[in-house]
């Protein structure tokens, strides 16, 4: 039994959980989908598209290899007693809808209150594209990089807003251009306190820093 190629005891079973397809299988899905949306997956145009295909895969879900709270494991701690709010706005992400793998392309906005640790802000845009480069629900990624700041920094608050187009409502469906979802998690002093929230919300210049006051 032992000399049973390894290949075919494969394509035998339907792989395990969390079994990745190989290279071939997955470009063979691509095709599949090429006849699906009604082309010719052999003509000139598209005979290299599963290679590519593949490879952008590659790219736009390399954050499940990601660690992010590997990221934020090196912080300094000779601030001078800076315990104020650290604010990172406009951090750029692109990530894909689990529903309809439809791209969608937003913006990140980052507050942490220290209490005696800060990290690179380099790092917290880190998070953000590991936990980006996934297959994410809005709402998911935007308690997911607030959770994950809160739990290695222990900061006395977290807050992260996330503003982004969602093309699975933008080019299909209800066919919404131009209209933005806005999430927030809010936790800790940010939540507690109200003038902490709307001191963070006016340095991200949300407009919705008015609302509920
Ligand atoms: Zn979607």
């Amino acid at each position: 039994m032992s000399e049973l190629p390894k290949l075919s005891t494969r394509s035998l079973a339907p792989p395990a959980l969390g079994a990745r397809p190989s290279r071939g299988e997955t470009e063979q899905a691509v095709r599949t989908l090429l006849l699906w949306a009604g082309d010719d997956p052999t003509r000139e145009g598209l005979r290299e598209t599963p290679a590519r295909v593949a490879r952008a895969f590659e790219d736009w879900f390399a954050g499940y290899a990601m660690d992010p709270e590997e990221y934020l494991s090196r912080t300094f701690e000779e601030v001078e007693g800076y315990d104020d709010m650290v604010v990172l706005r406009d951090i750029r992400f692109e990530s894909h809808c689990e529903h309809h793998l439809a791209p969608i392309i937003g913006r990140v906005h980052v507050g942490y209150l220290p209490t005696n640790r800060v990290v690179g802000i380099s790092k917290l845009a880190r998070v953000v594209e590991a936990y980006a480069k996934r297959l994410q629900v809005q709402e998911k990624m935007n308690a997911q990089i607030a959770r994950c700041i809160q739990k290695v920094l222990e900061p006395k608050g977290v807050a992260v807003v996330i503003q982004a187009e969602h093309q699975c409502m933008t080019t299909r469906g209800v066919h919404k251009p131009g209209v933005s979802m806005v999430t927030s998690t809010m936790l800790g002093d940010f939540r507690k306190n109200p003038l902490t929230r709307r001191e963070f919300l006016s340095v991200i210049g949300n407009p919705a820093s008015s609302a509920g006051d």
